[in-house]
């Protein structure tokens, strides 16, 4: 059993402000991952990915990434539809090059149409996306976030039907999106037992390479308004989230998305560690 931990983004504790300082900086605070943050654009340059995938093999950080946020696969525009494809395929194509294994994206909104036609829009077009990396050669997950709103397409169950049907595709876990959404409000162990069954009785043995974001979360009955830093309204609480993945030898990557990034995933990393030493556990 593994469980990595790292920042979405470069560390707060890192002085430098380039993907390679955030790398070397991760590896020196002790964490074991970093997503790199596409969300405002793919600005990252083919020979800065090369050189990043020299530095983090080496110090064995795991990479992935976030793809734009300017990504709505269900739009009826065809030209929204173009530059979701294009910011995903960008996103895919340079986080492979860099070495990373997943580039996480938002699948889209519901706009007005119901449940069944967003799924069957998103599922075509990221098709057609898995497609033109295979074309390529590119190797890499495309991680179908549980998003937070109610308003966006991607709820827990539509990631996981996404990737029974569309090779590439996986779920990537947002605790607090599906607390917030109320896909499931977590509140301590029994719920996050439950999150796990179910992606190992849909997706098997992907609880061995499962990849999440956690932070707290404040919501309204639209879902998520912002992300707070860990011990503040514990909702969803971290430590039995801790528990749970000590207890059950599952394997996956764990990137913290609160307001204090590194801070935040060494204690988690602590908490794991921690609770897989005692009496019960491991
Ligand atoms: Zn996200």
């Amino acid at each position: 059993m593994s469980i990595r931990f790292g920042p979405a983004g470069i560390p707060i504790q890192c002085e430098g402000g380039s993907t390679l300082d955030g790398v070397r900086c991760c590896h020196a605070l002790g964490l074991n991952a970093m997503e790199m943050e596409f969300v405002q654009g793919v600005r990252m340059k083919a020979d800065s990915a090369k050189e990043i995938r020299t530095v983090a093999g080496p110090l064995d950080i795991s990479l992935s990434s976030h793809a734009p946020y300017f990504v709505n696969l269900c739009s009826d525009e065809k030209i929204k539809i173009a530059n979701s494809k294009r910011h995903i395929l960008d996103s895919a194509r340079i986080t492979a090059l860099a070495g990373g294994n997943i580039t996480v994206f938002h699948p889209g909104f519901y706009q007005k149409l119901g449940p069944e036609e967003a799924f069957s829009r998103a599922k075509a077009v990221l098709g057609e996306i898995v497609a033109e990396l295979k074309a390529e050669g590119v190797k890499i997950r495309l991680g179908a976030e549980t998003v937070g709103k109610k308003s966006a397409f991607g709820g827990l169950q539509e990631n996981i039907r996404l990737s029974q049907q569309v090779e590439m595709v996986e779920p990537a876990i947002d605790f607090a999106h599906l607390h917030a959404r109320g896909d499931f409000r977590i509140r301590g162990e029994a719920d996050y037992r439950a999150i796990f069954s179910l992606l190992e009785s849909e997706l098997g043995d992907y609880v061995k390479r499962f990849h999440c974001h956690f932070s707290e979360i404040n919501y309204s009955d639209k879902g998520e308004l912002n992300h707070f830093p860990l011990g503040t309204n514990n909702e969803p609480p971290f430590r039995p989230f801790m528990k749970v993945l000590a207890e059950n030898g599952y394997s996956g990557t764990v990137i913290c998305e609160t307001p204090k990034l590194d801070i935040d995933a060494l204690i988690m990393m602590r908490e794991f560690e921690t609770a897989g030493k005692e009496p019960g556990g491991g």
